[in-house]
């Protein structure tokens, strides 16, 4: 695939992000690993304004030829891309219940089967730290251990998937499990599915070529 055309999926992507309502102003950011390094969506652009020639081609040390400047979080997706091989595309949003829970610095445990989509059995939330640094790239990637998806501790949800169609999907996915986990929560105490009934959805997952 072409830089333009890549480009291009990266803006419908975030478009469709505001359209599922996960994406709050331009706090969320899109890329895809392209060439040596990948293409993110610039820091302070409402998506609406978005073209192709806006989006940043970064180097793996966050380094770039063009002229916009990438998304204030360019960092966690470079340490996604640098520390998980099979990470083709991340997706980073403050939807408005994954962040909830971020602020409760709640996980997202085993309540619901679907929560196995992230690849484990649960969603961790990642420790605090201030937007756009190092620490904050480092809690996230303790977080997503075996996993991709975790929340970001009073900042919001990140995920990283093969393909942009497949990052959406999932980044809407946690989005889901945050609010049916937010509303079980309301009504009681939900139950919580045992480690053994999680491992075999995580197996018929894996033996069905699960997420389709
Ligand atoms: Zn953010």
């Amino acid at each position: 695939m072409t830089r333009q055309d890549l480009a291009a999926k990266i803006v419908a992507t975030c478009r469709a992000m505001n359209a599922a309502g996960i994406n709050q102003g331009s706090a969320g950011n899109v890329s895809a690993r392209f060439a040596a390094g990948f293409l993110i969506t610039p820091t302070g652009m409402p998506y609406e304004r978005l073209t192709a020639q806006d989006i940043v081609l970064l180097d793996l040390d966050g380094d770039t030829h063009d002229a916009r400047k990438p998304s204030s979080e360019w960092r966690m997706h470079r340490d996604i891309y640098t520390s998980r091989p099979e990470a083709g595309a991340v997706l980073h949003a403050h939807s408005t219940f994954a962040t909830a829970l971020s602020c409760l610095r709640l996980d997202i445990p085993a309540f619901h089967y679907m929560v196995a989509v992230a690849g484990g059995r649960d969603i961790r939330c990642a420790d605090y730290a201030l937007f756009g640094t190092q620490e904050l790239s480092d809690a996230m990637l303790a977080a997503l251990e075996g996993r991709r998806a975790c929340l970001l501790g009073t900042h919001g949800m990140i995920c990283f998937d093969d393909d942009l169609e497949r990052v959406l999907k999932l980044g809407i996915e946690v989005e889901t499990l945050a609010k049916q986990y937010w509303h079980a929560r309301q009504a009681g105490d939900p139950v919580i599915l045992s480690d053994a009934q999680m491992d075999a959805v995580l197996e018929k997952f894996a033996g069905y070529g699960q997420r389709d």
